[in-house]
């Protein structure tokens, strides 16, 4: 018998049916499904995982906080536990005719793990086992499977050993670390405050950017710009731009002020040729995901199911070169067949020699495009959408430059120099096919030199500088990639754990007032700088090329764990101190329209929470909550009645404005999208 194991089940179907050439039964050995065929007189077996069945846990003894001191974690070896119990013991009946086993997990460092954890636990139900084959393949498509399994190869422990390094060094400085600043800031139970490797520095750079966006200070400047008109009216701005010295700007306005005519001094035309976009990565596209609305870990799971699905090929890969295996023209051929007919036609009879390239070349996965056509199954208007951008992004790599002319011409107004600039697509080529690109410049009416043009209108324009952006999910994620914190598989993980500990507030993202007096009690402490997961990175290549173990790597990071201990437990006073005085302020929801003192969340003896004012005993005014989601403070009073308005955002819905009097005649929470 062939016993095959999957990542989840519903790839283990896919390949079943695939295998089979569609003839597999599916059966359920307890409540797990298995997918059952025969070839060439040969049984074959398909089950499906729930990704990681296996966690890594501290021994039972070792999980109560209050008992054992957070550095105290730091030696203690931690267990391997079963999680999903019924898939165990169905494996374990499945073992009992000793399989010929074939690990078909998806193929990169975490499903190499998982299926290692397989085959360790299978090997201690049936220690005769010895028959062990890995099937590797990047998209779930008839080819690439059948192909994976005609050319089977050996499982890779050093790979395996590299995700499980990750994941102990994970647990260790997690726990520890998560531990002692919960228990400093007396937060335990479901409020518990969290610091990881990856979301602390993750955490770090959204503090810093907050910072720099309070310390921003505005500057001043004017700008002088005439609206001129040949055919169309179109704008020119004087050339020194941004002008920082208001009797300047007011000089020069003076001067040309009541002109009637502008003289075309230049005119200067140049044709671009504009490269098409490089094919997806994982960061590329949930970059373009988060520009369409989508958040990443949306994305992520949907860009999962299209892939289980057969219509996308794995969608967690860091290469954006094609390999040269990939067969280009079929995907095409597919195409000409489904809504992007005319795209793909184009593409195949007027693309470009060589498709584009990114930078990131690696040989584990092909960029993330698409393997197959949605047939009978209709698409979800969420699939379908990225869907859609994938094929999109795939065509383009393939379709011919954009030509475009850019113009620039200068204009004389009564001896100011103005400039104004234009664009003109001339030939779209991909911008036809990948539509996502707005283009904010405007064509130029055609204009020759020495020639007058009329001014309509000249104006003296104050402005000022602004701070930079907040990160969008999709920047953020962009600049973890940048700065190799975290992975292709878990960038978007983090950013969800930094919502659901209350450490940033929905979107744009915004740390919370914790959020800056837990990085800043950090500040010193090597966990919330990137320098940590640049050395496990490097340690983690090293032991996936075999010179190096995880015991090795495991043991320097709890050397600096110790070393990072010594320091917080020292400045313990100071950090509990500015965690107290951060969650006043968090907890403050605006003034009490009563008497004028702050009011804050408190929480009543059976644990609900409510808003008291802090006049009490004087001023008994209350509020109740909703008990549920986020109440992040608004600094807003209600415009009917001046109580507080608090924004509420719980989980998987939109954050909505709710005036905490419930009596008020604006009673009805004001839904607004966040
Ligand atoms: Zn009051
Ligand atoms: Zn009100």
């Amino acid at each position: 018998m062939k016993l095959v194991i999957c990542e989840k089940n519903i790839s283990a179907k896919r390949i079943a049916y695939i295998l089979s050439d569609g003839k597999s039964k599916s059966t359920r050995i307890g409540k797990t499904p298995v997918y059952e065929f025969s070839k060439d007189n040969e049984l074959w077996k398909i089950i499906g995982l729930r990704g990681h069945i296996i966690n890594l846990d501290f021994p039972s003894g070792f999980n109560r906080w209050n008992k054992i001191p957070p550095a105290d974690l730091i030696d203690i070896e931690p267990v391997k536990k079963v999680s999903e119990k019924s898939i165990a013991a169905s494996l374990k009946t499945l073992v009992d005719k000793n399989p010929y086993l074939i690990v078909a997990t998806d193929y990169d460092r975490e499903g190499e793990l998982i299926g290692v954890e397989i085959v360790n636990l299978i090997k201690e139900y049936n220690k005769d086992i010895n028959n062990i084959k890995r099937a590797k393949f990047s998209a779930i498509t008839g080819y690439e499977i059948k192909n994976a399994f005609d050319k089977l190869s050996e499982v890779d422990y050093n790979l395996s050993s590299a995700g499980e390094t990750r994941q102990v060094i994970d647990l260790i400085w997690g726990a520890v670390l998560t531990r002692f600043i919960s228990l400093t800031s007396n937060r335990l139970g479901r409020d518990f405050l969290s610091i990881g490797r990856v979301q602390s520095p993750t955490l770090a750079l959204l503090v810093e950017r907050e910072k720099n966006i309070k310390n921003f200070v505005p500057k001043p400047f004017w700008k002088i710009i005439a609206t001129l008109k040949k055919d169309e009216s179109f704008t020119a701005t004087h050339v020194d731009g941004q002008i920082w010295e208001k009797e300047k700007a007011e000089k020069i306005f003076n001067k040309v002020e009541s002109t009637k005519k502008a003289n075309v001094e230049s005119v200067d035309k140049k044709v671009m040729q504009e490269l098409p976009p490089s094919p997806f990565s994982t960061t590329t596209f949930l970059e373009a995901c988060s520009y369409l609305g989508i958040s990443a870990s949306r994305a992520m799971s949907i860009a999962e199911e299209l892939y289980m699905n057969g219509l996308i090929s794995y969608p967690r890969t860091d290469n954006t070169v094609y390999p040269k295996s990939l067969n280009i023209k079929g995907i095409l051929n597919k195409l000409a067949e489904s809504k992007f007919s005319n795209e793909a036609k184009e593409v195949i009879n007027n693309g470009r020699k060589v498709p584009t390239r990114g930078k990131k070349f690696t040989t584990d996965h092909p960029p993330i495009h698409p393997v197959g056509v949605p047939t009978s199954r209709k698409l979800t208007s969420e699939q379908e959408k990225v869907y859609d951008l994938i094929c999109r992004r795939f065509l383009s790599t393939l379709a011919k430059d954009a030509v475009s002319e850019s113009v620039s011409a200068i204009f004389d107004i009564n001896s100011e120099k103005f400039k104004s600039e234009g664009y003109r697509l001339i030939e779209p080529n991909w911008r036809n096919i990948y539509t996502y690109y707005r283009e904010k410049r405007k064509p130029l009416p055609e204009i020759i030199k020495g020639e007058e043009i009329n001014i309509q209108n000249i104006k003296l324009k104050e402005d000022e500088t602004k701070p930079p952006a907040r990160y969008t999910q999709g920047s953020l994620i962009a600049k973890m990639e940048q700065l190799s914190l975290g992975t292709k598989s878990t960038r978007h993980e983090i950013i969800n754990k930094l919502y659901s500990r209350s450490y940033i507030t929905l979107s744009p993202l915004a740390p919370t007032p914790t959020a800056f007096a837990v990085v800043e009690a950090m500040a010193e402490c090597d966990v919330v700088k990137p320098k940590m997961t640049a050395k496990l990175e490097k340690d983690m290549d090293q032991i996936s090329e075999g010179k190096k173990t995880l015991d090795d790597a495991v043991t320097e990071s709890r050397e600096m764990l110790k070393t990072v201990m010594l320091e917080l437990e020292k400045n313990k006073d100071t950090i509990k101190e500015s965690i107290r005085k951060a969650e006043k302020k968090e907890n403050t929801v605006g003034k009490c329209p009563k008497c004028g003192k702050p009011m804050m969340i408190r929480k009543s003896r059976k644990g609900k929470r409510f808003v008291g004012c802090t006049g009490y005993p004087d001023c008994k005014n209350t509020y109740s909550l909703p008990q549920n989601g986020g109440i992040f403070s608004n600094d807003k009073a209600c415009s009917e009645c001046g109580a507080p308005v608090v924004r509420v955002k719980a989980k998987g819905k939109r954050a909505w404005e709710l005036c905490l009097n419930s009596e008020c005649s604006a009673k009805k929470p004001s839904r607004k999208k966040n």
